[in-house]
């Protein structure tokens, strides 16, 4: 069985793949509500594993353990896009899991996931797979320049090398150890968008309001809502897209859908889908603070087979994130407490801070969402946040 069959009240215990900064806060959201919740994450000291009711340190392999928590959890979730399809086979044996191991497997392999964009007949930018000598050498010319990224495991901008020639694409594929790729055309974005669906059981999908994103160094850095850039017109075709990609695979849980936009042929604003995640993502953590309901209550709603209401959007946000560089502005050697007093006396200000104990370059400690009356409000202060903490305007 894939999708929840019965509901699941508060009082059951809900199961998370994942000890990550996104499994703790669905771990808040479901104990909020009442559940207990159960972890699978080998490290002890996990920021989802150090709040949960149960934790349990061992690989997603483990069979003992997978063994353990279907025993203790009566629904398993996922908050990390990589655990083994395999191991929620397991334990879609004798639980409900949600999101399935088949839609988990597509969101893990960029290739799978084009194709599924194509099948829900939605569109993405014009690729190839690379994954022999023979498709590198047949790879047409009109893909370069491109971004030749792994099929799997790529994160953060990380498993991706920019190309402009075919020599250079020969080189990059090496460097990646020749690991099956896929090529993608470099697009010229006016701007990058995500929106989160969610679908339960019974085929219902709702939708948050589409976010604008602001990447540096292939990491997300600022996440605005309402989108300033994005047309109404827009923002009802990316939520469109998003449910048919949901619905073409029987998703049951939380999806981001990352879109581009790009001009089209008449210069008006297009979208073209990037790639997808199987869980709650960075772009949507500011509906914990700005929406009515939380990407994380409705991960929790679609797992435990409850209605799902639709979100609205209380108040305009700004999401920073928190990443460990921020520990060493004023030291590179040595990491010092940012100036989180003075970013607190900021009206609408949240801070999230994931309990990790050590800050590294490049690493999510937390975010920072900054609500307002208006848009331009939230905006102002959250330049008056990024000036206290030195990061730079947006
Ligand atoms: P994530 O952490 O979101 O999973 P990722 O490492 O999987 O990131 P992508 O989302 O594929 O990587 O790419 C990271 C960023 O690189 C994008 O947000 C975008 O800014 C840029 N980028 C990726 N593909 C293209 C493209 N085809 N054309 C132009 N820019 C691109
Ligand atoms: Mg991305």
């Amino acid at each position: 069985m894939s999708a929840p069959v019965k509901t699941l009240l508060p009082g059951a215990t809900l199961g998370v793949m994942g000890g990550g900064q996104l499994g703790r806060m669905f771990v808040h959201a479901a104990q909020s509500m009442g559940y207990a919740t159960a972890v699978l994450d080998a490290d002890p000291t996990s920021p989802a594993g150090l709040v949960s009711h149960h934790h349990l340190a061992a690989a997603y392999t483990d069979t003992a353990a997978l063994a353990e928590l279907a025993r203790v959890a009566d629904a398993v979730t996922t908050e990390f896009e990589n655990v083994p399809a395999p191991a929620l086979r397991v334990l879609a044996q004798s639980r409900p899991v949600a999101p399935g191991a088949d839609a988990v497997a597509i969101c893990q392999d960029r290739a799978a996931e084009k194709a599924h964009f194509q099948r829900a007949g939605v569109p993405c930018a014009p690729y190839a797979v690379v994954d022999s000598d023979a498709a590198l050498a047949s790879v047409d010319a009109a893909l370069l320049p491109g971004i030749l990224k792994t099929a799997t495991l790529g994160y953060d901008g990380k498993g991706q090398v920019r190309v402009a020639t075919r020599d250079e694409l020969t080189q990059a594929w090496q460097k990646l150890g020749k690991a099956r790729c896929v090529l993608e055309q470099m697009l010229p974005l006016q701007n990058e968008l995500s929106v989160i669906v969610a679908r339960g059981g019974d085929g219902d999908a709702v939708t948050f309001p589409v976010q604008q994103n602001l990447h540096r160094d292939g990491i997300l850095a600022v996440t605005q809502v309402p989108a300033p850039q994005v047309s109404a017109e827009l923002a009802e075709d990316a939520a469109r897209c998003a449910k048919a990609i949901a619905a073409s695979m029987g998703y049951v849980g939380v999806l981001c859908v990352e879109f581009f936009v790009v001009a089209g042929a008449d210069d008006s604003p297009r979208l073209v889908a990037n790639e997808m995640a199987p869980r709650p993502h960075n772009s949507g953590h500011y509906t914990i603070d700005a929406c009515d309901v939380s990407q994380f209550d409705l991960q929790v709603r679609c797992m435990a087979g409850l209605p799902l209401i639709a979100p609205r959007l209380h108040s305009p946000a700004v999401m920073l994130n928190l990443l460990g560089d921020l520990w060493f502005a004023a030291d590179a050697h040595v990491a010092h407490t940012p100036r989180w007093a003075e970013v607190l006396a900021l009206p609408g200000a949240h801070l999230h801070l994931y309990g990790k104990a050590d800050a590294r370059p490049g690493r999510k400690m937390g975010h920072l969402t900054i609500t307002g009356a208006t848009a331009s409000e939230a905006l102002e202060r959250a330049l008056q946040a990024c000036a206290i903490l030195g990061l730079p305007a947006f």
